[in-house]
């Protein structure tokens, strides 16, 4: 018999959306007849766009003719996809990237969770609470998060609590970190960070020689000025960020899978013998042992996101979204709750109301209202008292919904 990973054993079994599942699943058997409506969905509804399957039906028939055929494709992606990123989403806002600094993938999940191949051991790890799951559960599963203690905290992981009082944006660490995990605009607070907030954490970074990183996979749905859509808009990011993005939320393509990071030339990390490696070097390496690219066809579909009626058709779903978000929450916010998020983000954050945790207002939803959402607890501690809905379904059941709770 094999000797298996102990360190699988460290992480906590998630048991949230299956909950939420089975609560759901559990009123239906003793309520048939309720109409369940679900805003607690993390993923888009509305159908890939025009621009989009035009581009998948082409590159289809491009793979049935032998003179355009395409094999494996190069790791990193096609030059003509990473030079429409880099055109569109960096140079066009002032941006100095190269080409090559742009690794195409099938998700930002994988991303996030594959970089932690480039760390070492005995980093301090810092992890907003609440979270995307992805970013602690990646850690302890590579053995980079040190000693399990006895309520689920790990010696080498700092959690950064993001709760209404500090604007749910993670207050600067006073002790020294090394590795740095922000999300912005954030799931599941639906918060962004401005740039002052932004520049002093690439500050701090470049200060104490610590690495971001940078999720952005909801920047799309950016709507407000003063909002940076790139750690690259800081000055001095370049030195210190690795920036993951994602067509999945912005462009439909949940079910698609396209993503791409960026890992700039000049970040260094340190080996044992003292000396600095290249994390460019080391992410180029991973990438062509461990991933063989994104097919031909998948990558024309997420060329067709930079084409001008892509661009058009993509902001109206992203739009859509939005208004759906903005009405939950200005429904909460009118029946006297604390509510947030839903203006660059797809995501409302909601205190719950005196009395009720994030469960047993999950409960008093689903029963007396027939509305799923997802209770705050499920992406960390400090996530508790919070309770987190989202504007991925349809205008008519959202609107339903605000009509219900309004009755
Ligand atoms: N990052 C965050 C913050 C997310 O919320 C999600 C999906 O919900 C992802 C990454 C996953 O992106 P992808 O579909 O590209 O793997």
């Amino acid at each position: 018999m094999i000797n298996a990973n102990g360190n699988f054993q460290l992480i906590k079994q998630n048991y949230l959306f299956y909950t939420v599942g089975q609560k759901t699943n559990e009123y239906l058997e003793k309520h048939p007849e309720a109409d369940i409506i679900r805003l607690g969905i993390g993923d888009v509804t509305r159908p890939l766009v025009p621009a989009v399957t035009e581009a998948l039906h082409a590159a289809v028939d491009d793979m049935a003719r032998a003179e355009t055929f395409e094999g494996y494709p190069p790791n990193a992606g096609y030059d003509f996809l990473k030079q429409a990123i880099l055109d569109n989403d960096y140079t066009a806002r002032g941006i100095r990237l190269d080409i090559d600094e742009i690794f195409v993938s099938d998700g930002a999940k994988s991303d996030t969770a594959n970089f932690t191949d480039m760390f070492g051991s005995g980093n301090i790890i810092a992890i907003t609470d609440p979270v995307y799951p992805v970013y602690f559960d990646s850690n302890v599963m590579a053995g980079k998060a040190g000693k399990a203690g006895v309520n689920g905290e790990f010696s080498k992981i700092r959690l950064m609590p993001c709760v209404a009082e500090n604007g749910f944006a993670p207050d600067i660490p006073s002790r020294r970190v090394d590795i740095i995990y922000l999300c912005s605009p954030n799931n599941p607070t639906g918060t962004a960070l401005n740039f002052s907030q932004l520049k002093a954490w690439v500050d701090y970074a470049i200060k104490h020689g610590s690495l971001i990183l940078f999720d952005g996979a909801y920047e799309g749905f950016v709507r407000e000025p003063g909002i940076p859509r790139s750690i690259y808009e800081i000055e001095g990011a370049r030195s210190c960020a690795v920036e993951f993005r994602s067509f999945s939320k912005t462009g439909g393509f949940t079910g698609v899978r396209c993503a791409y990071t960026v890992v700039p030339k000049e970040l260094k990390g340190r080996v044992r013998d003292g000396g600095l490696v290249s994390l460019h070097k080391m992410w180029t390496r991973r990438h062509s042992t461990k991933f063989n690219g994104v097919s031909y066809i998948i990558q024309k579909a997420a060329l067709a996101v930079y084409s001008p009626e892509g661009k058009k058709q993509l902001k109206e779903n992203m739009d859509y979204y939005l208004a759906n978000a903005r009405a939950i929450r200005e429904c909460f916010a009118g029946l006297g709750y604390r509510a947030y998020g839903g203006t660059n983000s797809p995501y409302v954050w909601l205190k719950t109301p005196e009395g009720y945790d994030s469960w047993s207002f999950f409960d008093h939803l689903l029963a007396d209202y027939n509305i799923v959402g997802t209770p705050g607890e499920g992406f960390g501690a400090c996530g508790e008292g919070y309770f987190r809905l989202t504007g991925f379904g349809t205008k008519e059941r959202t609107k339903e919904a605000i009509e219900r709770l309004k009755r």
